[in-house]
């Protein structure tokens, strides 16, 4: 048995700019399942948004109000939006470089933003934040990272979370007993055939969360993005960021007609893909950027030109063939605004948590901006209200069949997920 006052699992940027927040008198643990740099943060294109200017506030709520249904916490949005400067000013602090024009910060735009106010780095910010965040973390002597370090369920006493039970990297289980724990383990989209996120983020914590009665929230509000390039290939769908049709791509069908404005909410411009898709009896639609992008393509968009490039295609000069794939998981567990869950002792941040920020369906880029804002309030809180208790005696943890149980949190997960849309179906 291993022993911590706080353990975070995930090295996304929830998990990490917790342990960025944390004070330093802490042994603190961060675990991943996988390597350090394989979290869908690192795979973040299009960017981070920010409240652009004073006269932003209204309006950046009413387009995130919108996109979301108007079924979003409204305390957690307005939260969200008066912190980004903040958390902008931070990432800045930590070396963050977002592109520019000339002075002043380069905004871009996406769909269903009513203007420019997303920050970002070339079609690379998560990369460029959550390395930046991570090079920080390695510098701090209170922490301990471990890799494929998989968390497979929660210690308790009474309501109380003590810490977790962990499969490490030779297969053996162990008990690692903490004060605090942090759950910052991502989305869901292993659990789907074509989803543009890692295929080890199969929803761990969910499941643990469902297992334990710990209160989750809206758990079959699944946003499917529109724009992924088609191909025959399995694995992990290839994102083409919404800020490409920001900076003026267009959607095209079988015969090159435009077919839909492409600047609607993702689940708007998703549906219309599919219709059309029906019509043309074809697989895919197609995006063309060539005389509709103002800005040098393959500079603005180099992750995307390169990809594309090297599965035969030449985004500046054709269009590419583009299908919706499974992308984000606006449920999850319940949390108030500080990351608190239902369970003592344990907290919830990034996309594994649900404090209804992004109601039925989440706005561009507004992912890693309410990570990052609800990570650091639950570090602060976790500071704040600092409390060591005794833990019981737990007995070593049994020695399970990996896949047995990741077949069992699947089913459960799905089932949960069909049982949120027959409720939802009903009312
Ligand atoms: C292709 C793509 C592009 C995106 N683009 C944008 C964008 O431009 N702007 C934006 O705002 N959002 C974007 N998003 C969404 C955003 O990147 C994510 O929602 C956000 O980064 C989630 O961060 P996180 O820290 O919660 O989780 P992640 O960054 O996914 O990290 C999850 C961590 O948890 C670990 N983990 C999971 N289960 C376990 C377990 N059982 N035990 C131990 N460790 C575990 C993983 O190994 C990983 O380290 C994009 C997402 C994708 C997939």
């Amino acid at each position: 048995m291993k022993k911590f006052d706080v353990v975070i699992v995930g090295t996304g940027v929830s998990g990490l700019f917790t342990a960025l927040n944390l004070n330093r008198d802490k042994n603190i643990a961060i675990l991943t399942k996988s390597t350090l740099d394989e979290t869908d943060s690192f795979l973040a294109q299009g960017g981070i948004c920010v409240q652009a200017d004073d006269d932003d506030f209204e309006s950046f709520m009413e387009d995130t109000l919108r996109a979301g249904h108007y079924e979003n916490n409204r305390e957690a949005v307005a939260v969200m939006i008066r912190q980004s400067k903040e958390v902008i000013g931070d990432l800045i602090r930590l070396g963050v470089e977002f592109d520019r024009d000339g002075d002043s910060f380069s905004y871009t735009r996406e769909a269903a933003h009513s203007r420019p106010r997303i920050l970002h780095c070339k079609d690379r910010t998560g990369s460029e934040i959550n390395g930046r965040l991570l090079k920080k973390v390695l510098e701090m002597e209170n922490v301990t990272i471990m890799e494929k370090t998989t968390v497979t369920d929660i210690l308790t006493d009474g309501n109380r979370c003590c810490g977790v039970i962990v499969r490490g990297p030779d297969g053996n289980y162990e008990n690692f007993c903490s004060h605090v724990t942090v759950f910052a383990t991502g989305g869901i989209g292993g659990l789907f055939e074509r989803s543009t996120n890692f295929s080890h983020l199969t929803g761990d914590a969910l499941a643990i969360a469902i297992k334990h009665g710990i209160k989750i929230k809206d758990i079959n509000y699944i946003q499917v993005h529109p724009t992924s390039l088609y191909t025959e290939e399995q694995g992990r769908a290839f994102l083409i960021s919404e800020a490409v049709r920001g900076e003026g791509a267009v959607l095209i069908d079988k015969d090159g007609n435009r077919f839909t404005d492409e600047l609607q909410p993702r689940d708007v411009v998703t549906k219309k893909i599919y219709e059309q898709m029906e019509k043309d009896k074809m697989p895919y639609v197609r995006l063309c950027l060539k005389g509709h992008v103002r800005a040098d393509i393959a500079n603005r968009f180099p992750t995307i030109y390169e990809y594309c490039l090297k599965h035969g295609y030449d985004i500046t000069s054709e269009p590419i063939p583009i299908v919706p794939a499974q992308h984000y998981f606006m449920g999850g567990i319940e949390t108030d605004l500080n990351g608190r869950t239902s369970m003592d002792s344990l907290y919830a941040a990034g996309e594994t948590a649900c404090n209804g920020v992004h109601g039925k369906n989440r706005l561009a880029s507004n992912s890693l901006l309410e990570s990052l804002v609800f990570s650091k309030r639950a570090a602060q809180d976790i500071n704040n209200n600092w409390q060591i208790r005794e833990h019981p005696n737990f007995p070593e943890p049994p020695q399970i069949s990996c896949e047995e149980q990741i077949l069992k949190d699947k089913n459960m997960i799905i089932s949960e997920i069909r049982r949120g849309e027959k409720d939802a179906e009903q009312h």
